[in-house]
């Protein structure tokens, strides 16, 4: 996944992004499966998250922001000293391009996450087919889908759904007094 969403990404970048941002996994459990130091780690780490930034702004910078860059990913993943902590507050004070940077990498991190989140080997292009014991007009109503809006389920889902069983009552009543009338007219007739 992550190679599909950065692929001019490195084997090692990509799976230490991948382990780290993604699984969860720690730095020394992922530099020892990756067969590397945690220096290197966190320089892995920290161009493939300047690629995963990439994807959502570029932002050009100076040697100084590229320092800047690494320690905020070490911060990331608390694996930051308190000395270069403050090194890395004062540079941040003073360069809005890295704070950009670092608001634009939690953001496309978060969009990667969420993207993990759903099945990857069963993306849900089409809605769900209704189950066939739903009437027809049932069966025709707009199926929302689970992540459209995830928040706003609950009371909405509940007025929704009495909404839509005063509207199936409506049409009940209305077939039956269709029916009454074609019934009426036809007695009549016979009459
Ligand atoms: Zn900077």
């Amino acid at each position: 996944m992550v190679a599909t969403a950065l692929p001019g990404l490195g084997e090692r970048e990509r799976t230490a992004l991948a382990l780290v941002a993604l699984a969860g996994t720690a730095r020394p459990a992922v530099a020892e499966r990756l067969g590397i130091g945690e220096a290197e780690l966190s320089a892995s780490l920290a161009r493939a998250r300047k690629e995963l930034r990439k994807t959502v702004a570029a932002l050009p910078g100076s040697g100084w922001c590229e320092r800047a860059e690494g320690l905020i990913s070490d911060r990331i993943d608390g694996a930051l000293a308190d000395r270069d902590e403050a090194r890395l507050d004062v540079h941040l004070r003073n360069c809005p391009r890295c704070v950009e940077h670092e608001r634009r990498l939690v953001q496309a991190t978060d969009a990667l996450v969420a993207g993990a989140a759903p099945a990857p080997s069963a993306p849900q292009l089409v809605p769900p087919s209704p189950p066939p014991s739903l009437s027809v007009a049932t069966a025709q109503l707009p199926q929302p889908t689970p992540e459209a809006a995830p928040a706003k389920r609950g009371s909405r889902e509940l007025a929704g759904a009495l909404g839509w069983t005063a509207l199936i009552v409506f049409a009940i009543l209305l077939a039956v007094a269709a029916l009454a009338i074609a019934l009426a007219g036809a007695l009549g007739a016979g009459l």
